[in-house]
């Protein structure tokens, strides 16, 4: 069994595990990643193989911290202004990449753009220390599915595809990263997350703008599938019907006697976002025909919660296989 609990001496032994090209899972304060050598393209390899995932989602690259990524990318003003605020933390930031790089063009699929990000959790933070290398981190799940939590989640996912699994307990945003991109100027939302967009606004002293869903890939997170339970989603639910499970949100939550999971009875948006992809897995293991997921409010991560619930819920609807699995 590849769990095994983040100590000192697990840390060593993972850290030596990425340099010489082994897949590695680790927390991280968003969810748990499945990280590889970023500067080995055959690690890289790894990971999409291991998520089935298509290679053209780039992969988010963790580094310790500005200085690091200022190796692999163009830093400008506004990206140091954002990485000075909230790094280390949950904020990727899409850059141009150097050139020439050392990091492969699969990490980032062959884009000229690359992501980074410097994490905050101490068990990832001392995962880069030990492998003395970037990492590149997906999320710890099967392209397309519920991204993983806590260590049994990943086991869930990926069996004994990782070398390792650190187990560091579950992670306390329970959210992916907020991305965005920075060109010149101009800040791009890419995609919602553990980080709420109101608090990059205060930093840059002014609203930003939101890729255009325009049919082309900005940022491959945006396709409308992903993060796909197998039981379809009723979304905006004001009480549960008959053989749903209910995922429910605030003080006011219908009385039920079916599977139902309140993600904060007390409607505190950040205890339902540390909950959430746990309650999500949890009442898809119910055996009930939907799930009813009662009505989220949108501001803060609330906006990242329920950008993830539409994707779950389009996924019923979604492409065949490999084109929905374009996103992991
Ligand atoms: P995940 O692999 O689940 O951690 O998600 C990574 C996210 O970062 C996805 O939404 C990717 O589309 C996004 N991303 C990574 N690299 C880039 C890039 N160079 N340009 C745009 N989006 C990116
Ligand atoms: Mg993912």
């Amino acid at each position: 069994m590849p769990i095994i609990a983040a100590t000192q001496d697990a840390i060593r032994r993972a850290g030596e595990a990425v340099a010489r090209g082994d897949i590695v899972a680790f927390p991280t304060e968003t969810v748990y990643g499945l990280g590889a050598n970023a500067l080995d393209a055959h690690a890289i390899a790894k990971i999409f193989a291991a998520k089935a995932r298509p290679r053209f989602n780039p992969l988010i690259v963790h580094v310790l911290g500005l200085e690091e990524a200022q190796g692999y990318a163009v830093v400008n003003a506004t990206a140091q202004k954002l990485a000075g605020a909230f790094w280390p933390g949950p904020l990727s930031l899409v850059l141009p990449r150097r050139a020439p790089s050392a990091i492969p063009d699969l990490v980032s699929a062959g884009l000229d753009t690359i992501a980074l990000r410097a994490p905050q959790h101490p068990v990832a933070r001392a995962l880069l220390a030990a492998a003395k290398v970037p990492i590149a981190a997906p999320s710890a799940n099967r392209a397309g599915r519920i991204s993983p939590t806590s260590a049994a989640h990943v086991e869930a996912e990926l069996g004994d595809r990782p070398a390792m699994i650190l187990d560091g307990g579950p992670c306390p945003l329970g959210l992916e990263s907020t991305v965005v991109g920075v060109t010149g100027d101009e800040v791009i939302l890419l995609r919602t997350g553990a980080l709420p967009r109101e608090r990059i606004e205060a930093i840059l002293g002014r609203r930003l703008a939101k890729a255009k869903p325009d049919g082309r890939i900005a940022s491959p997170g945006q396709l409308k599938s992903h993060y796909a339970p197998s039981t379809p989603l009723r979304l905006n639910a004001k009480a549960p019907r008959a053989g749903e499970a209910l995922l429910a949100f605030g003080p006011d939550a219908p009385e039920f006697d079916g599977p139902m999971i309140n993600l904060s009875p007390r409607g505190d948006l950040a205890e339902a976002a540390v909950n959430f992809f746990a309650a999500l897995r949890s009442l898809d293991a119910a055996g009930a025909h939907a799930i009813a997921v009662m009505p989220i409010p949108d501001h803060g991560l609330g906006e990242a919660i329920n950008d993830r619930l539409r994707r779950a819920a389009a996924a019923a609807d979604a492409e065949p296989p490999l084109a929905a699995g374009a996103h992991s």
